[in-house]
C-alpha cells in the first residue's frame, strides 16, 4: 500500500510549511486526488488516520480531519477533438477508436490547502 508513504510526505510537507507560517495544529488537511493518480482515496484515508492515531506527528490534532476532492479523468482526442472520461491511462476515443488522447485532468494528486492556528 504505497499509500501510507504519500500520506506520510504530505505531512511533512504540511509540517514544514506549517511551521514556516508559525501554524502549531492542523485540523483539516484538503487533498486532490485524480481518479487516474494511482492512489486509492479509501487507502489514503485509512493511512492519515494511522498517522493521525499514532501521535507521530505533533502538530496534527487528535480529531484532524482528511477531505479528499475528486478530480474525475479528462482526455481530448488529438484526432477529432472529442473530450471524454478516460478508465485507464490508454484509454481509446469513444468517437473515432484511436488511442492518442491528450489527458487533460486526472492524474492530479496534491495537497490543495490545509487549515489549523
Ligand atoms: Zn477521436
Amino acid at each position: 500500500m504505497h499509500e501510507m508513504g504519500l500520506m506520510e510526505d504530505a505531512l511533512r510537507m504540511v509540517s514544514e510549511d506549517a511551521e514556516k507560517h508559525g501554524i502549531r495544529s492542523v485540523e483539516k488537511i484538503s487533498m486532490i486526488v485524480g481518479d487516474l493518480s494511482n492512489v486509492l482515496p479509501d487507502a489514503l484515508c485509512f493511512a492519515f488516520d494511522a498517522f493521525r492515531m499514532s501521535g507521530e506527528i505533533p502538530f496534527l490534532k487528535n480529531d484532524a480531519t482528511l477531505e479528499i476532492i475528486r478530480e474525475r479523468g479528462l482526455a481530448r482526442c488529438s484526432a477529432c477533438g472529442t473530450e471524454y472520461e478516460p478508465r485507464q491511462l490508454l484509454a481509446t476515443c469513444p468517437d473515432c477508436g484511436l488511442p492518442f488522447g491528450v489527458l487533460l485532468a486526472g492524474e492530479t494528486f496534491k495537497i490543495e490547502s490545509y487549515e489549523g492556528s
